[in-house]
């Protein structure tokens, strides 16, 4: 017998928060109070700053975070990255989600509690929002549950009034990720009329956040986000998560007045810590898909804790092994293999985005031009020049022959590459058919700023077969010998 209350296990079974005819049951948590409430509201300010500032700050001209779908351009941290550097943009990607994972199995949902924007968003504005308005978790209740009346449709009205104008301003910060705060500034001082496509996009976007903050709630988290469910296969008996002390807690019972804890288990089966819970779980049945990881249980139980002058940390940040075994935190060997391959892929980024060109030339035969034959003999292709300019600055660029000779003539507009920007021209290239040794060969251009040289590109040149030329040319001195 070693006096420790066995969870149930069927709670796993069920979600809390829908019963067992699949009707939603609402959550009216507790408002938490407490050290990790109060820090989690401070790193909610920086991150709201953040989140709604990033489109709006600039680098270098650059929009601190956009992903420009539309245009197949994404600014990230100032850096621009084109559809060429669309490796590049995965490799980030596939290490953003390694990382993630990595996370993930050492530190549990650390992230969807402190950082995840639907998180801070949720618990951090419209929840607080509720609770002006409305009062704490069972306040808010009554007033759901009391027949309409004025006062009722005044708090009601009122708080989805702000709750629409806010999911309005995060729909079009959402839209300024996208399509940038210059086209922002255009849809929203313009008539909808005259900008239809972005219109619907922000009422929608506002519609969706509207959705989610005022009725969907933590059911993003937990039937809609793939992280969340994710983390059944992440997380492991070494990972650290919100977890009850179920070797200090139990056996668990309501506290008689005077009562000796040394013959029993710390937890007084209050329920403080299921009251203050977004998602409405009982965190002491264990690590559970619903857990957001938002603290809000470990700042109710330490002041139970506190008034029955027992130390803190009942429920607390710590993994199964270290609770059950009395182990220490230790990095598994899933935690190595995922560490090496994080560090393998932000070697490759480094390299990459050390390395990258600042400028990108791209020349292809202009769509539908075959080569041409001229008066002299010599044969001219036409090309189309596509110039990325990844720098701060404009580009003045001029094009010439390397290889064969030749003559490269820009029959386009000049080349002026405007800065982060892309621009294009036409050119022929001429190259006398003595020079040409098969129908499809290679022709390389020098792309110049002044006297510096920026790159070298290769492309095709196409003519006729060389073969039917010295054919040509044997009939004709047959022709002449015959003479
Ligand atoms: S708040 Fe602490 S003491 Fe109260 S039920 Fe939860 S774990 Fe037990
Ligand atoms: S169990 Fe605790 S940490 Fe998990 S969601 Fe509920 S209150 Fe937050």
């Amino acid at each position: 017998m070693t006096g420790i209350q066995e969870p149930e296990d069927n709670f796993r079974d069920k979600l809390a928060t829908i019963d067992q005819q699949g009707r939603r049951l609402w959550v009216y948590p507790t408002k938490p109070v407490g050290k990790l409430y109060t820090a989690r509201t401070i790193l909610s300010w920086f991150l709201l700053v953040f989140l709604f500032g990033a489109p709006f700050v600039r680098i270098d001209g650059n929009p601190l975070l956009q992903f420009d779908i539309l245009h197949r351009k994404f600014f990230i941290f100032g850096f621009i990255f084109w559809p060429q550097d669309f490796f590049l943009f995965v490799l980030i990607t596939i290490a953003f989600v390694v990382l993630v994972i990595l996370f993930t199995a050492a530190f549990g949902r650390l992230f969807c509690g402190w950082v995840c924007p639907q998180t801070i968003f949720m618990e951090m504005v419209f929840r607080k929002i509720e609770y002006l308005l409305e009062g704490n978790g069972p306040r808010q209740r009554e007033l759901d549950h009391a027949p309409m009346s004025a006062g009722k449709f005044l708090r009601k009205s009122t708080k989805h009034l702000i709750f629409f104008s806010l999911s309005f301003l995060i729909g079009n910060t959402f839209l300024a990720y996208i399509i940038g705060t210059d086209a922002l500034r255009d849809i929203v001082t313009s008539s909808p009329t005259e900008h239809m496509t972005g219109f619907i996009a922000m009422v929608i976007f506002s519609g969706v956040f509207y959705f989610v903050f005022a009725w969907f709630r933590e059911q993003a988290c937990t039937l809609v986000c793939p992280y969340g469910r994710l983390q059944s296969v992440l997380l492991d008996a070494n990972s650290i998560v919100i977890a009850y002390d179920f070797r200090r807690g139990e056996k668990r019972g309501p506290v008689m007045r005077g009562q000796d804890f040394s013959q029993r288990g710390h937890c007084i089966d209050c329920d403080a810590c299921v009251k203050v819970c977004p998602t409405g779980i009982d965190i002491r049945n264990g690590t559970q898909l619903e857990c957001i990881n938002c603290t809000a249980c470990i700042d109710a139980c330490n002041r139970v804790m506190s008034r029955m002058k027992l130390p803190p940390g009942l429920i607390k940040y710590s993994s199964y092994n270290r609770i059950a075994e009395g182990k220490p935190l230790r990095f598994t060997p899933r935690m190595w293999i995922y560490t090496g391959v994080l560090t393998v892929l932000l070697g490759l980024i480094v390299f990459f985005l050390v390395s990258r060109s600042e400028v990108e030339t791209t020349v292809l035969r202009t769509t539908g031009s075959l080569y041409e034959e001229l008066e002299d003999g010599s044969i001219r292709n036409l090309y189309t020049v596509s110039v990325i300019n990844k720098t701060a600055e404009t580009l003045p660029l001029t094009l010439e022959m390397v290889q064969p000779q030749g003559t490269l003539t820009i029959v386009g507009p000049p080349l002026d590459v405007p800065p982060q920007g892309k621009d294009e021209t036409v050119i022929s290239v001429q190259i006398p058919r003595k020079q040409i040794f098969s129908s499809n060969s290679t022709v390389i251009i020098r792309v110049m700023q002044g006297n510096v040289e920026i790159e070298e590109v290769r492309t095709t040149f196409v003519g006729p077969d060389p073969r039917e030329h010295h054919e040509e040319k044997n009939d004709d001195h047959q022709e002449n010998d015959n003479d």
